[in-house]
């Protein structure tokens, strides 16, 4: 017997047929024997809905208010899931998160979760009955309702499961599963039938949008066992686990990219202490996030200065940087935003050396210049430009062994 927190997005859920299917799923883990508890999304579309709403309204809308009304689209899917299960003979009952309760703090709109008060559900389900728990949100200090953020029930699944001490947190959604790499691109990608939290961490912060990253660090904190699997079809999913639970740990686990890039270069700024600051400080306050960076001294005492942040960033950093020019003193500015970010991520990097190498190696053989590169323990990024992405990720998937045969 295993205790089980089933989660379902909202594709999974988006009309009727859909929850009676996923009842189903319940149903059956049920009947193997397991103890389970279901958190489910809104309906496909519901929360956009919601959102639009307050925003036609005011712009400046309560957040509070807010959290009332995009609340009810898990509601919604509670109740009816809860029916769908009672319907099928399953013992089952809605739970709103103020109601178990599960708290969280004061940010209305993006709040997180400090506590869940698991004693009256796991009693219920010893007995069989199966609660259907509202994602997305919980109780504030306030009292009223709070939502976590979009994509939020990930992060109340993985919660839940913790509290709970579950067994596994198995996510449904409308992918079966993480990939070696993005299957639109290369068609050879693979389906990893396990990857660690850290490698998760860094294909979702590089693009791949499975999981809210979220979800992916309270898990790793945790030790929830987590699996990303299709409700659309019945086939095994990945499972995102501890390290150890790896044998055979390939050296590289997949390849991400982001066309969310631009690049700034401060062109002979004085080379003396305090310079970066001067430069990083006033964008970090304004929320630019930067991410990338090199620096190359010139023999002259200046240096230019390259980095990245996202592309809708751009317009913003270069009136931060425009306004500090004085202060700075550097010569010029140029900026680009045809550029791409290709990550090769892996825990095997570790204990592997030439993995940086290959890259560089690949990429050369395609005649693809590298403009910036930056490193992490698990991780080997480089900046190309924006029209050899689709080269890159492919010639890098054959050259560390991902294709599929
Ligand atoms: N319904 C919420 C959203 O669309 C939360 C979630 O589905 O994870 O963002
Ligand atoms: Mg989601």
């Amino acid at each position: 017997m295993a205790r089980i927190v089933m989660k379902f997005g909202g594709t999974s859920v988006a009309d009727l047929d859909r929850i009676r299917t996923q009842a189903r799923r319940v149903e059956s883990e049920v009947e193997a024997g397991h103890e389970v508890a279901v958190v489910v999304s809104a309906m496909a579309g519901v929360t956009d809905e919601l959102v639009g709403w307050c925003q036609q309204l005011s712009a400046l809308h309560d957040a509070r208010e807010y959290d009332t009304v995009v609340a009810t689209g898990e509601q919604v899917t509670a109740g009816l899931f809860a029916i769908a299960l009672q319907a099928a003979g399953v013992e089952a009952r809605s739970w709103q998160g103020w109601q178990i309760p599960i708290v969280t703090d004061g940010a209305h709109g993006a709040a997180r979760i400090r506590s869940i008060e698991g004693k009256e559900l796991l009693r219920r389900m010893a007995i069989g009955q199966v609660p259907v728990v509202t994602g997305f949100q919980g109780l504030a200090p306030d009292g009223r309702v709070a939502t976590l953020g979009r994509g939020g029930s990930d992060t109340s699944a993985v919660a839940l499961a913790a509290a709970l001490r579950a067994d596994r947190c198995d996510i449904y959604t409308d992918v079966d599963g993480v990939y070696t790499t993005d299957p639109r691109i290369v068609v050879k990608a693979r389906k990893l039938a396990r990857i660690t939290y850290e490698e998760m961490l860094e294909l979702a912060s590089v693009g791949a949008k499975v999981l809210q990253t979220r979800s992916v660090e309270l898990a790793m904190k945790a030790r929830v066992r987590l699996q990303v699997l299709s409700s659309f079809t019945d086939a095994p999913g990945t499972l995102v686990v501890d390290e150890e639970e790896i044998v055979e740990q390939p050296v590289v686990a997949g390849i991400a990219y982001s066309r969310d890039e631009a690049k700034i270069t401060v062109r002979r700024v004085p080379d003396r202490p305090g310079i970066a600051a001067a430069l990083f400080g006033p964008l970090a306050a304004a929320n630019v996030n930067v991410d990338m960076i090199v620096q190359n001294v010139a023999a002259d005492g200046t240096t230019d200065l390259t980095f990245t942040l996202s592309k809708s960033d751009l317009p913003r950093a270069r009136q931060l940087l425009a306004d500090a020019r004085e202060a700075i003193g550097y010569a010029g500015i140029t900026a680009d935003s045809d550029v791409a970010k290709i990550s090769v991520v892996g825990v095997g990097m570790r204990s592997h050396a030439g993995v940086a190498s290959t890259m560089f190696r690949t990429l050369a053989e395609k005649a693809i210049n590298i403009q910036v590169i930056s490193t992490s323990e698990i991780k080997v990024s480089v900046l190309i430009g924006a029209e050899y992405t689709e080269l890159a990720v492919r010639a890098l998937h054959t050259a560390y062994g991902l294709d599929a045969a």
